[in-house]
């Protein structure tokens, strides 16, 4: 594994590493895996662990209903499956070889029971396609992320002692008519996908070639999900697309046409109970529109993820990012000026991006400090094979001084997150409590409608409960408070 790896946590694990105890670490550290059954006699039994980004963990969702209707029941428990399934990510080096080292940890099951299936799904899949078969012997199944309708044919066939592999790209797959089984689900939240695919080809990432073209959802399937989402007791949604800005739906005959604000409001109407949030925007793509429609309904939460990449122009131009600086700061400014100073923006950056010099990493850090970011997802710059930037330009910043910028940015983050939390202490929150907290069932932990969590004493509040919360202190990561008296 490079060196890099260790410190390319997402800031929000490493603030939370911070207050966390040692065997919580490395909770955090794991894959989402599926859950136990309860009725899984004469079934087959599949076990399934995603990685990588929401739209994995959303997709692992799809995957597991397609198997269900196919058969299978979910085990927590590798050790007793018929089928393990590994759902990959392919955006960093390491994201990749931390699923060939897992697939290392099944080798001697494999051995044991030669019978028991290996498949793995998602962009790692599809990047490598039959080279995985050739290079991991271990694995039986291939299949990439519009393939997940074939599965139980390809399961079938390895059962049969064959490879099989089905990594075709669709331009049509948004698996809108599957009714998602949730996994390791809180009962209070959900991610519904919106779109698939990417058309945006910025230079360094792998998506485009990994997920396909962008492909709407149909409105109406959307709209049930999270009708049937809050039927069963869930609060709030999170609409997800790798750029949520871009979605556009029309119907058959073309009379009816829904872009991303419109559909925004729509899913608000549904409940003003039902929660909305969105991930991902694109500053190119985010529109005033979406910004009004957000001012407008009290359910649309006051949060955005608008990843910059980089705060220097050339970079961005060669990130082939579409936007530069001044554009992006026209965004920020846009956002405090229709939804206020409250509205909390969280980024993603890429550090030692080729060609980079220092004057253009400053560029990054005073763009970071004119935002004043809520959060943020920093990373060293990782070649990927195939992409533009792998063709084009030589990845010349070394490894030393990618995490020494690294460093810096993630420092600077901290300082803004500490700044932003300190600014809610003496305010209320409406608070939409998820659970226990991770520490003590004396208290819940819940999320604002800006996106910070929360903590504090239980009383008589439970799960799923809206809860307004004055907060009395803070760390980088985490807000305290207690409930207000109703
Ligand atoms: N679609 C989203 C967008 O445009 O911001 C993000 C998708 S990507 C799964 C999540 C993040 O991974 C990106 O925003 C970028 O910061 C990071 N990323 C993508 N490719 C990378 C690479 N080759 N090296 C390092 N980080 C990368
Ligand atoms: Fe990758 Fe850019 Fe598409 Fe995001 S918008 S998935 S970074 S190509």
């Amino acid at each position: 594994m490079k060196k890099t790896s260790t410190i390319e946590y997402r800031t929000s694990k490493m603030r939370e590493l911070e207050i966390l105890k040692e065997e919580d670490k490395e909770a955090l550290e794991l894959p989402r895996t599926s859950v136990e059954q309860a009725d899984t006699t004469g079934k087959r039994k599949l076990y399934i662990e995603s990685y990588g980004c929401q739209m994995n963990f959303s997709d692992s969702e799809i995957v597991t209903s397609i198997l269900q209707e196919g058969g299978y029941a979910t085990t927590a428990n590798f050790e007793n499956a018929d089928v393990i399934l590994l759902n990959t990510c392919a955006i960093r080096e390491n994201a990749e070889q931390k699923v060939r080292n897992r697939l290392k940890n099944f080798t001697h099951l494999k051995k044991k029971r030669p019978e028991m299936v290996v498949g793995v799904l998602g962009c790692m899949a599809e990047r490598l396609k039959t080279k995985f078969l050739e290079e991991e012997k271990i694995v039986d199944v291939v299949a990439g992320p519009d393939a997940y309708r074939d599965l139980p044919n390809l399961l079938s066939e390895a059962e049969d002692g064959q490879k099989a592999i089905n990594v075709f790209l669709s331009k049509e797959e948004t698996y809108a008519d599957i009714s998602p089984v949730r996994l390791n689900s809180n009962g209070v939240t959900a991610f519904v996908s919106i779109m698939r695919g990417c058309d945006n080809m910025c230079s360094f990432c792998v998506v485009p070639f990994t997920r396909g073209r962008e492909r709407s959802r149909d409105v109406y399937s959307i709209i049930k999900e999270c009708q049937d989402l809050l039927d069963n007791g869930f609060k709030e949604v999170t609409l997800l697309g790798q750029n949520v800005d871009s979605y556009k739906w029309a119907s058959e005959d073309g009379s009816e046409t829904v872009n991303f604000a419109q559909l925004l409001e729509r899913v608000a109407l549904i409940n003003p109970e039902l929660r909305v949030r969105f991930s991902t925007s694109h500053p190119k793509d985010i529109t005033d529109e979406v910004l009004f429609t957000m001012k407008k309904y009290e359910n649309i939460c006051k949060y955005i993820h608008l990843p910059a990449q980089s705060g220097n122009s050339r970079i961005l131009k060669i990130m082939n990012r579409t936007y530069d600086r001044d554009w992006y700061i026209n965004r920020i400014d846009k956002i405090r000026e229709i939804l206020g100073e409250d509205c909390a923006i969280s980024q993603d950056m890429i550090t030692g991006f080729c060609s980079e010099t220092e004057e253009e990493h400053q560029d990054t850090l005073s763009l970071m400090e004119y935002v004043k970011y809520d959060c943020g997802y920093m990373f060293a710059y990782s070649e990927r094979p195939g992409t533009p930037a792998a063709k084009k330009y030589v990845d010349d910043i070394s490894a030393e001084v990618k995490q020494r910028r690294l460093a810096e940015i993630i420092d600077l983050q901290l300082r803004l997150s500490q700044e932003r939390n300190n600014r809610e202490i003496g305010t209320v929150h409406k608070v939409l409590v998820e659970g226990f907290s991770k520490r003590s069932d004396d208290f819940l932990q819940g999320r604002t409608d800006n996106n910070k969590k929360v903590v504090f004493p239980k009383e008589n509040y439970s799960k799923g409960d809206y809860v307004m919360v004055t907060i009395t202190s803070c760390s980088t990561a985490t807000l305290k408070g207690i409930a207000i008296k109703s």
